[in-house]
C-alpha cells in the first residue's frame, strides 16, 4: 500500500510501522440495540516521518465523530487525575501567571477538573470544549466555557472579547488535534507577547520503551517526542523553553513554550531530552520496526495466557473499560468468550458493551459480589492503584493479570 504524505510537513517520508487492524472508535460504547447494527471501523495504523520526526496515525477519524454531545470520558472521575491537575494548577499559579487582568485559556477543558482549580488563581479562566455534555458540567460549576473547536478565527474572537492570554494550557489535548498548523496559528492569535503555553501529552519515548501500544487510538493523532514538537513549534514562530516528564497516562511529557522572541531563556531540559531521544533511536525508522515486533510478541503472550486459563476452566473478567481497553481487546481478539464482563466505575458506561468486541460493562460492585478467578487489568497504568484498592480480591484467592511488556499473572 503506498504511504500517505506526512500530516505535518507534507513530505512522502512517512514510514508505516504498526498496524493494529480494523478498530472501532475507542469510546463508542454500544447499547444492546446497537449490537445488531454495523459498527464504524477504521484501520488503526501508525507511521514515522523521517523528515520532521513526527509519529502519527496514518488514517484519522473526523473529530466530530469523537468529541460530540455524548462524549463518554469525564476527567473528574479519576482521583489520580484530580491530584495531578491540582499540582499543575499550583505550578501555573505560582510560577507562570504574571498579570491578574490577562485571561488564561484551557483547550479541551472537559468537565472543568483543571479549569476550576485555575479559576482560583485567575478569575479570567476560560475553557474551550466542543463536547457539549462535559462542557455543561463545567458551566454548572460556574466556569466560563466556549463550546467550539479552537480555530484561528475563534482565537482572534476570544482575544478581542477577553484579551490576549498570559497562559494557554491543554492536558492530553494537543495529540488530539489533526491540524497542528492551525493550532499553532491559534496560539499566535491568542498569546500575549510574554504569554506561555503548557501542554501535556503521552510521550513517545515512554510508549516505545514501555510498549504502551494501547496509547495508540483514534483520539491520539500524534505521538510526540520533544524533537518533533520542537521542530513543529519552531516552524511557527514559537519555541519550547522547558520540558518535564510526568507519570500520568503511563508516561507523559509536560512541555512549556512561548513566542520565539520571548525574554524567557530556553532551559537545558529541552536539549537534554532531545539528546536522550536520539540515544534511543527515535530519529530513525529502525526503532519503530523493533517496537512493532515487540508489540506483536506481547499480543501473542496475552492470547496464550488467557487461552490457557480458559482451557483450565477459570473465570476471567476485565477491569476498567477505558479507551485503552478497546484497543487491547480488538487488537488481541478478546471478546465475551474469554471475559465474562468488564467492570468499571463510570455509571454512564454500565449496561453498555465494549466497542468491536461486545463484552458487557457492569458496575464495579458486580466484581466484588462474586469474585472471578482472574481480573485482567485493562488500564495497566493504574495497576498498582487497582491492586491496592481491590486487596479483598487477593484475600479471596483472586489474581490480577497485566499484559505489557508480556502477559503475566501478578
Ligand atoms: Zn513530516
Amino acid at each position: 500500500m503506498p504511504s500517505k504524505p506526512c500530516r505535518i510537513c507534507g513530505d512522502d517520508t512517512l514510514h508505516p510501522f504498526l498496524d493494529l487492524g480494523e478498530m472501532p472508535i475507542a469510546n463508542a460504547f454500544l447499547t444492546a440495540d446497537q449490537l445488531r447494527q454495523p459498527e464504524y471501523k477504521f484501520r488503526l495504523r501508525t507511521g514515522f516521518c523521517s523528515h520532521c520526526l513526527m509519529v502519527q496515525l496514518i488514517d484519522v477519524v473526523d473529530p466530530k465523530m469523537l468529541f460530540h454531545d455524548h462524549y463518554a470520558y469525564y476527567s473528574s472521575i479519576s482521583r489520580v487525575m484530580d491530584r495531578h491537575f491540582a499540582g499543575l494548577a499550583e505550578l501555573i499559579g505560582e510560577s507562570l501567571l504574571y498579570d491578574r487582568e490577562l485571561p488564561l485559556y484551557e483547550i479541551g477543558s472537559n468537565d472543568g477538573i483543571l479549569l476550576e482549580k485555575l479559576a482560583r488563581w485567575n478569575p479570567n479562566a476560560v475553557g474551550i470544549e466542543p463536547s457539549t455534555n462535559v462542557a455543561e458540567v463545567a458551566r454548572n460549576k460556574g466556569l466560563t466555557v466556549v463550546g467550539e473547536f479552537l480555530t484561528p478565527a475563534l482565537a482572534n474572537e476570544l482575544a478581542a472579547k477577553y484579551g490576549r492570554a498570559q497562559l494557554v494550557v491543554g492536558g492530553n489535548v494537543l495529540c488530539h488535534i489533526p491540524d497542528l498548523k492551525e493550532l499553532a496559528k491559534s496560539l499566535d492569535g491568542l498569546l500575549d507577547e510574554e504569554g506561555v503555553f503548557v501542554f501535556e501529552d503521552p510521550y513517545l519515548l515512554e510508549i516505545v520503551t514501555q510498549l504502551a501500544y494501547d496509547q495508540i487510538y483514534d483520539e491520539h493523532v500524534y505521538y510526540f517526542s520533544v524533537s518533533s514538537l520542537s521542530r513543529l513549534f519552531e516552524s511557527h514562530g514559537l519555541r519550547l523553553f522547558r520540558v518535564q516528564p510526568i507519570p500520568v497516562h503511563g508516561g507523559s511529557m509536560r512541555v512549556f513554550g512561548c513566542r520565539a522572541g520571548s525574554r524567557r531563556p530556553t532551559e537545558s531540559s529541552v536539549g537534554d531530552q532531545i539528546e536522550l531521544e536520539q540515544e534511543n533511536g527515535l530519529g530513525a525508522p529502525e526503532a519503530y520496526t523493533v517496537f512493532a515486533e515487540r508489540v506483536a510478541q506481547s499480543r501473542q503472550s496475552l492470547i496464550d495466557l488467557l487461552g490457557n486459563l480458559k482451557r483450565e476452566g477459570k473465570r476471567l473478567i476485565g477491569y476498567a473499560a477505558a479507551s485503552k481497553a478497546t484497543v487491547i481487546l480488538n487488537y488481541c481478539g478478546i471478546g465475551p468468550e474469554t471475559l465474562e464482563y468488564v467492570c468499571d466505575t463510570t455509571p454512564t458506561k454500565h449496561g453498555l458493551f465494549t466497542p468491536g468486541t461486545h463484552v458487557p460493562i457492569v458496575p464495579i460492585e458486580t466484581f466484588a459480589a462474586d469474585y472471578p478467578d482472574y481480573a485482567f487489568v485493562l488500564a495497566w497504568n493504574h495497576l498498582k492503584e487497582i491492586v491496592e484498592k481491590e486487596s479483598a480480591f487477593a484475600s479471596h484467592g483472586g489474581k490480577f493479570i497485566t499484559h505489557i511488556p508480556t502477559a503475566r499473572v501478578v
